[in-house]
């Protein structure tokens, strides 16, 4: 903290995440799972692929009988059958034969490499069953190594190996590794139920007609889709009005939740019933962030009928504060809560093209569109950077970070931005 009583955007959120606990373990149907993170080792009761097997549609042989094959002299071997993935040939290659295979069909007893069927004299004869028609022998035009074309069992999973660390963010490949496995659920760390509500008596539910002196409550739906791509799920707790019994009401409601997060009325100027009420229900801490937007910000916690210490982060009511404020401290607090070890985004060197005014040594977090030309990344302004205009958000996809203590940024000058979705095409 400084003579001005502001904190830094670190400062905040270190006390912030201080507070935020990892959520329970829970069991989750594999395909549920998408997002969440691991909470055991995975070790594998299975090879994979549990047989050496053949990567291509071909002739399984014996690599010697194929010695010198070419064009010109072609080796003949006789076929004996064929066999397709998730069969076993019940039989020997015995030398001078050839089996007809499948790929992904296990290597049969005696051959040690397949040759493909673009290395015989039947270079269109993919379809299984086609064999037979006339057909006992095959033309090999190629001499194949050992081993040609042969997956080996457990190249993938040895049986007993670790497979995948707790702690492993599931994407989309570590699904499928699960899957291979055969696992059918996996206990992750829950997803965080995030509360969320809004508060002012300017506030119009969406659906409700415009009135004069109204506004949409907008940060309601800002926010919670930012908890949903956060891997949070939401609870939306609707508006509470500026009086204390609706606003205690809404705040008892708040503490089902994981977290409690309301939007407006935490400005340290203003007198706020917000702010009473916050008091009295919980404990709070109103902070001013040395950073634009979202400079206002509350944190604390309030009791649950459980005993639980439910935490609240109360964000600015600015509809850009509001979104910038639950990026900097609330995804990271949505992300501990679900066992992730990571919130930091995607951060790209950027040339600006325009200027960045930062007049009161705060940290600027200007709403900006970056490009890539010819390997190089630039950033333009999305337009008026009040706080108010949601709309400069919409357009954005980064953050360009003019810092404390630097009074602009000029055309020309490279600047950090913030990545909040992929890079635009020039
Ligand atoms: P406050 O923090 O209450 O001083 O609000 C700051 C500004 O944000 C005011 O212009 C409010 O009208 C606006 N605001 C507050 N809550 C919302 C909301 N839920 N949706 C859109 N704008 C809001
Ligand atoms: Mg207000």
């Amino acid at each position: 903290m400084n003579s001005d009583g502001m904190i830094s955007v670190e400062e905040a959120r270190e006390r912030i995440l201080d507070v935020i606990a990892r959520l329970p373990v829970e069991a989750k149907p594999l395909a549920q799972a998408l997002g969440q993170v691991l909470a055991e080792d995975v070790t594998s009761p299975l090879t994979i692929p549990p047989l050496d097997n053949t990567g291509m549609d071909g002739y399984a042989v014996r690599a010697v009988d194929t010695d010198g094959a070419s064009d010109a002299s072609p080796r003949t071997l006789r076929i004996i059958g064929e066999v397709a993935a998730g069969y076993i040939f019940d039989g020997e290659v015995a030398p001078g034969t050839a089996v007809r295979i499948m790929t992904g069909a296990p290597i049969p007893r005696g051959a040690d490499s397949v040759v493909p069927f673009e290395e015989t004299d039947e270079p269109e004869g993919r379809v299984f069953g086609r064999f037979a028609k006339g057909r006992d022998a095959v033309g090999i035009l190629k001499a194949a190594r050992p081993g040609a074309n042969v997956r080996r069992a457990g190249e993938d999973v040895q049986r007993g190996s670790m497979v995948m660390r707790a702690g492993t963010e599931l994407r989309a490949a570590q699904i499928g590794v699960l899957a291979s496995l055969g696992m059918s659920s996996v206990r992750v760390y829950r997803r965080p139920v995030i509360a969320i509500l809004s508060t002012g008596d300017e506030l119009l539910e969406i659906g409700q007609p415009p009135e004069e002196g109204k506004i949409y409550d907008s940060n309601a739906y800002s926010i919670a889709a930012l908890v949903s791509e956060a891997g949070g799920i939401p609870l939306s707790l609707g508006i509470a009005r500026d009086t204390i019994e609706d606003l205690t009401e809404k705040v008892h409601r708040g503490v089902e939740a994981d977290m409690l997060i309301t939007t407006a009325g935490v400005s340290r100027g203003d007198y706020d019933v917000v702010k009473d009420v916050l008091l009295k229900e919980g404990e709070v801490g109103f902070w001013t962030v040395r950073m634009r937007p979202g400079k206002p910000l509350a944190f604390g916690s309030f009791p649950a009928p459980d005993g639980r210490r439910v935490p609240h982060l109360g964000l600015p009511g600015n509809p850009v504060s509001s979104m910038v404020a639950f990026e900097l401290f609330g995804r990271p607090a949505v992300y501990k809560m679900m066992g992730k070890a990571h919130w930091e985004r995607p951060v790209l060197r950027v040339t600006v093209e325009e200027r960045v005014r930062n007049e009161d040594g705060r940290r600027f977090l200007a709403r900006a569109i970056v490009r890539e030309r010819e390997g190089r990344y630039f950033a333009s302004l999305t337009g008026p950077q009040g706080s108010g205009i949601l709309t400069s958000m919409a357009l954005a996809n980064a953050l360009v970070v003019c810092p404390e203590d630097i009074a602009s940024l000029e055309p020309g000058d490279e600047a950090d931005a913030i990545m909040l979705g992929p890079v635009a095409g020039s």
